[in-house]
């Protein structure tokens, strides 16, 4: 976790003094901060909406479906034939 220096927003380092303490000091001003505690921060992260690539649900509304299979026991597949650009031929 970034911790940043409240007088010149410089990013604050975890150091250790000679009596065992621990501090975040500041590399470019004199400010200290003494660790007497468990410093946590909890950051909720929501997942971003993910776009759908194959068009909707619209875009298979009308798809052709392969016949179900009673011993496979799978659920019948929907195929959209799409046309596709060939490249350039010499
Ligand atoms: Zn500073």
């Amino acid at each position: 976790m970034l911790t940043f220096c409240p007088t010149c927003a410089n990013v604050l380092m975890v150091r250790k003094d000679a009596g065992g303490n621990v501090r975040y000091a500041c590399q470019s001003c004199p400010y200290t901060y003494f660790i007497d505690k468990e410093i946590t921060k909890v950051i909720r992260v929501h997942k971003k909406e993910v776009d759908d690539v194959l068009g909707g649900e619209d875009t298979w509304k009308n798809a052709q479906r392969t016949e179900n299979s009673e011993s496979l026991a799978v659920r019948p597949a929907l195929v959209r034939p799409m046309q596709r650009v060939s490249p350039a031929l010499w």
